[in-house]
C-alpha cells in the first residue's frame, strides 16, 4: 500500500496522467494534479478522487514548459504534503510534420515539455527522496523513446531523451532506496491520439472507426489501444517493493509494437 505517500503526476488532468493518478489513488496514495483544463472540472475531480479512495488531493496549474512555475509546483506539493514521494513525469503533446516543415515553436515547446520539464521536476524532487531513502520516479515516456516514426521528430527526439535521463537517474541513485523507470506505451486512445485519428479519417474520407483501426493496424500488432488503467497498474507495481531492484528500465506496454 502507498498509504501515507505523495504522488505527483504531471499532466493528470486527462488521459494516461490520470488513469495513472487514480491508480496510485486506489492504492492509498495522496495525489497532486496537474495539467490545464476547466477549473471547475479539475475542481470535480479531484474531489472524486480523495471521496472514492479516501485520499487527499490537491491541484497545481503549472505550465510545464515552464521552469519558474515547475519550481513553484515542486514548492506547492511539498508545502502541502511534505514531500513528494512519487514522481510521474506525464505531461506531454505531440506534433505531426516532415523535419523540413516542422514549426521552430513546435519543437521548442515539445522538447521543453516532454523532455525538460522532467529534468526540473526531478532534480527538485530528489533532495527529499535521497533524505528519506525512499522515491520512485516514472516517467512516462512513449514506443518513441525506443523507435522512430516518420513526421515525430521531435516527439521521438524528446522521448528517446527522457530514456537517456531516466537511466542517468537510476544510476545515480542505484545505491539508494530511490528508483527510476520509464513506462513506453503504444497507441492509447486519449485526446492527444484522437486528433491524429481525426486528421487520419479527413485525410482518407474515412469513418473514426475505420481511422482508429488503419492507425492500429499500421504499429500495434495487437490491434487493440493499450489503456490508462493498464499503465497505471503498472505504475503501482513500479511503486512497490517487488520492484525495488528495477532500475532504469524501459517497460513497454505496447500491444507487440516494438517486437516487430
Ligand atoms: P492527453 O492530451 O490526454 O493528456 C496530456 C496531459 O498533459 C493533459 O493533462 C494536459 O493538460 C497536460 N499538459 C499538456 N501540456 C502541458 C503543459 N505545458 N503543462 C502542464 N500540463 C500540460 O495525452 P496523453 O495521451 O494522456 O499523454 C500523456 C503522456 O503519455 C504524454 O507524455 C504522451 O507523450 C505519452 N504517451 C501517450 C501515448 C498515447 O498513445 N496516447 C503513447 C505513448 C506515450
Amino acid at each position: 500500500t502507498l498509504q501515507g505517500k505523495t504522488a505527483l503526476v504531471t499532466g493528470s488532468t486527462s488521459g494516461i496522467g490520470l488513469g495513472i493518478a487514480r491508480s496510485l489513488a486506489a492504492a492509498g496514495a495522496n495525489i497532486v494534479f496537474n495539467g490545464f483544463g476547466d477549473l471547475k472540472e479539475i475542481d470535480a475531480l479531484q474531489t472524486s478522487v480523495a471521496q472514492e479512495f479516501g485520499v487527499q488531493t490537491a491541484y497545481h496549474n503549472a505550465d510545464m514548459s515552464k521552469a519558474g512555475e515547475i519550481e513553484a509546483l515542486m514548492k506547492f506539493a511539498a508545502e502541502k504534503f511534505g514531500a513528494v514521494d512519487i514522481l510521474v513525469n506525464n505531461a506531454g503533446i505531440q506534433h505531426v510534420a516532415n523535419v523540413e516543415d516542422f514549426p521552430v515553436e513546435k519543437w521548442d515547446a515539445i522538447i521543453a515539455i516532454n523532455l525538460t520539464s522532467a529534468f526540473h521536476t526531478t532534480r527538485l524532487a530528489l533532495p527529499a527522496m535521497k533524505a528519506k531513502n525512499w522515491g520512485r520516479i516514472i516517467n512516462v515516456a512513449s514506443v518513441h523513446g525506443l523507435v522512430g516514426s516518420a513526421q515525430k521528430s521531435a516527439y521521438v527526439a524528446a522521448k528517446h531523451g527522457i530514456v537517456g535521463l531516466t537511466k542517468v537517474t537510476a544510476l545515480e541513485n542505484a545505491q539508494s532506496g530511490v528508483t527510476a523507470n520509464a513506462i513506453c506505451p503504444g497507441w492509447v486512445l486519449t485526446p492527444l491520439v484522437q486528433k491524429q485519428v481525426d486528421a487520419r479519417a479527413a485525410a482518407g474520407n474515412l469513418s473514426n472507426d475505420e481511422a482508429k483501426r488503419q492507425l492500429l493496424q499500421e504499429k500495434q500488432p495487437s490491434g487493440e489501444f493499450v489503456t490508462p488503467e493498464q499503465l497505471g497498474s503498472l505504475a503501482v507495481y513500479l511503486c512497490s517493493e517487488a520492484a525495488s531492484q528495477m532500475r532504469g528500465m524501459s517497460l513497454n506496454v505496447d500491444g507487440g509494437w516494438v517486437a516487430q
